[in-house]
């Protein structure tokens, strides 16, 4: 395990409940995101200057401050999510904090599962539950939308479908205004459904103003 990690915390939301994991949850929003949506949802994450409203925090540090909530967490079954951005970037840091956490709390990752497969790996161990954004399982829709392209998704799809059984996998499938119709959500849903995932939730989605 490597020494001096610290996360950029851009927000800690308390007491959630039934949105980003099992019972009662945390979520944990962290800076950095490889992507580029044409929609971010959190356009914040990309830009610098909010970098500087983000608290650089160590494992210890944040285990410290969500520790508040253990008897909701405990009573509940439920725990923290890291969000972002993109969670996966901070992977030394969450398998750190379960470490700290050790098995009282449940863990959930909400990625994008674009970044190298390492990453994954590390965390593998240390999560319970994956929420995994897919945006749309064709390469050239996605890299029109994000800017990036998805062959390291799809290696870390099938990394996590052989490693995790899929009930703690949930697929997000959007349906992104003006890159992805019908047919393609469609064509998407089918490869997952042949790669062995379950739980599969399509949705419309929704354009925010940042
Ligand atoms: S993955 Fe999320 S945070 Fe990253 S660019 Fe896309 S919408 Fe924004």
């Amino acid at each position: 395990m490597k020494e001096g990690i610290t996360m950029p915390v851009l927000s800690i939301n308390r007491h959630r409940m039934k949105t980003d994991g099992v019972g009662v949850t945390t979520l944990v929003a962290s800076y950095g995101c490889p992507l580029r949506c044409k929609y971010c949802i959190n356009a914040g994450i990309l830009k610098p200057e909010k970098l500087k409203l983000c608290k650089n925090m160590t494992p210890e540090e944040l285990y410290d401050v969500l520790k508040i909530d253990d008897l909701y967490f405990q009573a509940t079954g439920g725990g923290i999510t890291f969000g972002g951005g993109e969670s996966l970037i901070h992977s030394d840091f969450i398998a750190r904090f379960r470490e700290i956490c050790r098995d009282k709390w449940n863990i959930t990752l909400e990625t994008s599962l674009n970044v190298p497969k390492e990453n994954l790996l590390t965390v593998l161990p240390a999560v319970n539950d994956f929420i995994v954004d897919i945006k749309d399982m064709n390469p050239e829709i996605y890299e029109a939308y994000t800017g990036r392209s998805n062959d390291r998704v799809l290696e870390n799809l099938s990394i996590l479908i052989k490693e995790k059984s899929p009930e703690h996998i949930r697929i997000r499938v959007p349906k992104i205004p003006n890159h992805n119709g019908e047919e393609d959500l469609k064509k998407s849903v089918a490869l997952l459904e042949k790669m062995g995932f379950t739980n599969i939730q399509v949705f419309p989605y929704v354009i925010r103003e940042n």
